[in-house]
């Protein structure tokens, strides 16, 4: 049977920046994919957003990966020339209810961190932004966008070029602990089945990180790792409205927790708007149309000169999240499994916004972890 020293299960931007990571000449590393190539799930069907780490807290795991992966995102789009633009973001008050609660919004963000975060008047935002309408904002430097394809093709051929062997069409099926690793039996494209041994194990395997902590031998609902359906539905703007604001315009949250409809840029001169979420039991990826009004409804408070033909359907996604309906803001599971007995078995459960700015620190982080493992 064959032996590998490190196997990452799920080729999103997690796995992959893992991969970028830890690979090197010296160790085998496999990254095993159940789709055909990589980023087909949560990591393409996002808002791209680099986040400000505005929400969450900094003694939070989503806040410390936050704020330490908004500067190494930056520094990595540069170095390796990925599609990326540092637009800065605008949280607006559109009444005098939303105004008051600016103080407090701010005070928020900079306990966790935000930097160079600052409350604006309404002229100032209409001299930024001069389509937006609000009676004040937050202005938010350190946010911007980045091409989630762009960055996972860049991850992978890191991994590559280190010696990793990123294998898609890999199904995991079981997971057997066997003196120092793990045996994985899989089933690939063609329905046959096989099995290799793996030292160290790391499960970034997204919707599905419950179902494969429990492959491991966890059970998910006692150690709270059930993964919840939370999907996120988006529209687009018709392209060649030249009003498009080129920051990323968010409202002051209505839901704890959720940031509420915002605007995103894209890199191609396009803008969409989203994400609504709502919990549910099925992972379809269709985005109804009869959610256009409540789109449209939120939109226009901030952008006046949407017309409601404007917007359709465009794509959706779903959180990795281990919330419940109702529950608060609940953190990233990043660790060794050695207290369950289940040694070198490093887990990533729930990893959900903001995933994708987190991962160049998740992939540092994690690293570490291996170095541990290995003095
Ligand atoms: C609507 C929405 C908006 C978001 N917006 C942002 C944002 O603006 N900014 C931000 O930072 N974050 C955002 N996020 C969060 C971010 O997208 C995620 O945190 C990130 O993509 C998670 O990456 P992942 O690699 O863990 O998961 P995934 O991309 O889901 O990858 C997991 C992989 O594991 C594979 N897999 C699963 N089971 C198996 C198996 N048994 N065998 C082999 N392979 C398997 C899957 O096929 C999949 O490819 C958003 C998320 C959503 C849903």
């Amino acid at each position: 049977m064959e032996k590998v020293d490190i196997t990452i299960i799920g080729a999103g931007v997690v796995g992959l920046a893992i991969a970028a990571n830890v690979s090197d000449k010296s160790r085998n590393v496999f990254v095993v994919e159940r789709n055909e190539s990589f980023g087909q799930e949560t990591s393409s069907r996002n808002s791209e957003v680099i986040h400000a780490s505005i929400y969450y807290p900094r003694n939070s795991l989503k806040g410390k990966l936050c704020l330490e992966g908004n500067e190494l995102m930056y520094e990595l789009c540069k170095k390796y020339n990925i599609p990326h633009r540092n637009t800065g973001k605008l949280i607006v008050a559109v009444s005098e209810e939303e105004e008051v609660q600016l103080p407090e919004l701010l005070n928020t963000a900079m306990n966790n961190g935000a930097k160079a975060v600052k409350i604006i008047s309404k002229d100032e935002v209409k001299k930024l932004e001069p389509s937006v309408e609000a009676r004040a904002a937050i202005l938010c430097p350190t946010s911007g966008i980045v091409d989630s394809h762009s960055l996972m093709r860049h991850y992978e051929a890191m991994a590559i070029e280190n010696g990793a062997n990123v294998i898609y069409g890999i199904d995991v099926v079981s997971i057997d602990k066997s003196g120092d690793g793990y045996i994985i039996g899989y089933k690939d494209r063609r329905g046959d089945t096989g099995k290799f041994q793996t030292r160290i194990l790391m499960n970034c395997a997204g919707l599905e990180s419950g179902n494969i902590s429990e492959l491991a031998g966890i059970n998910q609902d006692e150690a709270g790792y059930r993964i919840q359906l939370c999907k996120g539905i988006y529209f687009r703007v018709k392209h060649g409205i030249e009003k498009f604001p080129k920051m990323l315009i968010y409202p002051v949250p209505p839901i704890h927790g959720h940031v509420g409809i915002h605007t995103t840029p894209d890199l191609g001169g396009g803008m969409r708007l989203g994400p609504h979420f709502y919990w549910t039991e099925e992972t379809d990826y269709n985005v109804d149309d009869s959610y256009r009004e409540n789109f449209f409804n939120s939109a226009r408070q901030f952008l006046p000169f949407l017309k409601i033909e404007d917007i359709q359907p465009d794509i959706a996604g779903f959180y990795p999240t281990r919330q419940k309906p109702g529950e608060g803001l609940i953190d990233f599971i990043i660790k060794n499994e050695s207290d369950k007995g289940l040694d070198n078995f490093i887990n990533l459960v729930g990893i959900e916004s903001p995933g994708l700015t987190a991962s160049p620190a998740i992939g540092r982080y994690v690293k570490e972890m291996v170095n541990e493992i290995n003095n």
